[in-house]
């Protein structure tokens, strides 16, 4: 009989998220073993480390990608929307666009009235955590960017001279990205600044991909997973942590037994916890472009970032002080480029948007990808807000701040429907969350201290988490999830 593996810990997923819980309980026992287990390898692409080539590496490097797709979405004239998720060590953090949004102080004071012990004084000081360890890298302006300010500010914004600790995230300002420079300008990941693997009680499993975890009654006590070709078990001493992605984590929650039971008898699986919000409340931004050609005497600004290093927060309701669109820029120079070389974008992300979808199984068959349903402006007044945001970055791309870059604005055709515009051209922002959403009610999928409900042995730690949405890219707060998560854990251990 073969000995059965056992550790104290297993995380499932070498992510964003997952990378950090593994390294920080290694750091924290070292008497302790912890299996970290990743569908994904190693990347031998170098391209993936230079953030200038981000859009290209998304476009060209299929080996590390799931491959997602949504369903046909109605409101966008029945397109099928290609949803990225990373499949390597570091996760979605090797192929992000790298930028570094805390989100508003609101945010998390709104997500503690749902999640005690999750407001802003709450979260602050893990953010505060990560930024120790991961650079934050402030961008350079150069005449571009502040011929883009000028426009901004003749729109009536003002400058903000850091959105991460400012008190309001409102106005325009040089992005932040976590990216090193030393010498040269490299992505960072939680993988490669953590590094998990330096620690001799860290086993990483690469290529090794997670299909079931296991019960006794409702307990957790191991996983099964395919490791070339085999199927595999191991087993726990304390937790499992699931931290496979806002997509991977609730599928693999049903496929083991733990969603709507109901939705889990279609396909013959047994009930380990009756949870039907697992895989419901699906949020993520959309967003818009504004695009205009640049003037021929103008030399087309290049950056080594994965974007040009300005963004503008704003708000759709002139009333409101909650900021709900978030615009980075982009130009045409930038490596794989999906437009015009000649030419200037603003892409304003519109957050706080009401519509959520669903993530489902399509089968009990592990290799199938989820269905996944974002429901894009299902819900009213959605598309009002994208229009709104869409005429902010068609207004300050026309300001006068920006006269001589500006040759024409292509996109949308002046005069042309702006809903129209919306529905053909409309995409993601790959902020997937809130498939596992943390609360207090009993709906809720994880509780405070993000175990699952129902269950023992057994929490959720990444994106799928956030019990609400927040104006900001997702991985710093998913980061922020990750050490505020591990302490849990580490303050149940004394
Ligand atoms: C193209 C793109 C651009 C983005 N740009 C930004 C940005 O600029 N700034 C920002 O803040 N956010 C950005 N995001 C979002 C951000 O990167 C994610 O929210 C964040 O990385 C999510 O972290 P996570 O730990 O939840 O999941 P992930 O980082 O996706 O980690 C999940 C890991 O689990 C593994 N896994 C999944 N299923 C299994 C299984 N069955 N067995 C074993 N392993 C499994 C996956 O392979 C993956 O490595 C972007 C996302 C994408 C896709």
């Amino acid at each position: 009989m073969t000995e059965r593996a056992y550790y104290d810990y297993i995380v499932i997923g070498a992510g964003s998220a997952g990378s950090i819980v593994a390294s920080k309980l290694a750091a924290y026992d070292s008497g302790m073993s912890i299996l970290l287990i990743e569908a994904g390898g190693t990347p031998d692409n170098t391209k993936m480390w230079i953030p200038s080539d981000w859009f290209e590496v998304l476009q060209k490097c299929p080996e590390i990608e799931w491959g997602y797709q949504s369903v046909p979405q109605p409101n966008l004239n029945n397109r099928v929307i290609q949803l990225a998720q990373a499949k390597v060590l570091g996760g979605c953090g090797l192929h992000n666009a790298m930028v570094y949004v805390r989100g508003s102080k609101s945010d998390f004071d709104t997500w503690g009235k749902v999640a005690p012990g999750w407001s802003w004084n709450d979260v602050l000081p893990h953010f505060q955590k990560i930024e120790e360890t991961m650079k934050v890298l402030i961008g350079e302006a150069d005449e571009f960017i502040n011929d883009l300010f000028t426009a901004a500010k003749q729109y009536g914004l003002p400058y903000n001279p850091n959105y991460n600790t400012s008190n309001s995230q409102y106005g325009y300002a040089l992005f932040q990205f976590n990216i090193t420079n030393s010498p040269n300008f490299i992505r960072e990941t939680t993988y490669s600044t953590f590094q998990p693997e330096q620690y001799q009680n860290v086993t990483v499993l690469s290529q090794a991909f997670v299909t079931r975890i296991l019960f006794e009654d409702t307990k957790a006590i191991g996983i099964e997973y395919v490791k070339e070709g085999q199927q595999q078990l191991a087993y726990i001493q304390n937790e499992i942590i699931l931290s496979a992605g806002a997509i991977a984590s609730p599928k693999i929650l049903m496929l083991s037994g733990i969603g709507d039971e109901n939705e889990l008898a279609k396909f013959n699986i047994s009930v380990v916890a009756n949870l039907p919000e697992v895989g419901r409340n699906l949020h993520d931004d959309i967003f818009v472009s504004a695009g205009f050609s640049i003037s021929p005497n103008k030399d087309v600004p290049f950056y080594s970032y994965s974007l040009a290093p300005a963004v503008i927060f704003s708000h759709t309701e002139n009333s409101s002080s909650v900021i709900d669109i978030e615009s980075s820029v982009g130009v045409g120079t930038l490596k794989g480029f999906p437009g015009l070389e000649r030419s200037f974008w603003l892409w304003p992300n519109i957050m706080h948007l009401k519509s959520t979808g669903t993530v489902n199984l399509r089968s009990r068959d592990p290799d199938d990808s989820p269905l996944i349903d974002p429901g894009y402006l299902t819900k009213p007044g959605d598309m009002q807000m994208c229009k709104k945001a869409l005429q902010l970055g068609i207004d300050i791309g026309n300001q006068p701040g920006l006269s001589q870059w500006r040759e024409k604005q292509i996109a949308p055709e002046p005069g042309a429907d702006l809903e129209s515009y919306i529905r053909k051209t409309a995409d993601t922002t790959q902020h997937y969350c809130g498939t596992c959403r943390m609360g207090v009610d009993e709906n809720s999928v994880v509780d405070t201290e993000l175990k699952v409900r129902g269950t023992s042995g057994l929490r959720v730690i990444d994106s799928s988490v956030f019990p609400l949405s927040i104006t900001a890219n997702t991985a710093a707060a998913t980061m922020m999830i990750a050490d505020k998560g591990t302490d849990i854990i580490m303050s149940s251990l004394q």
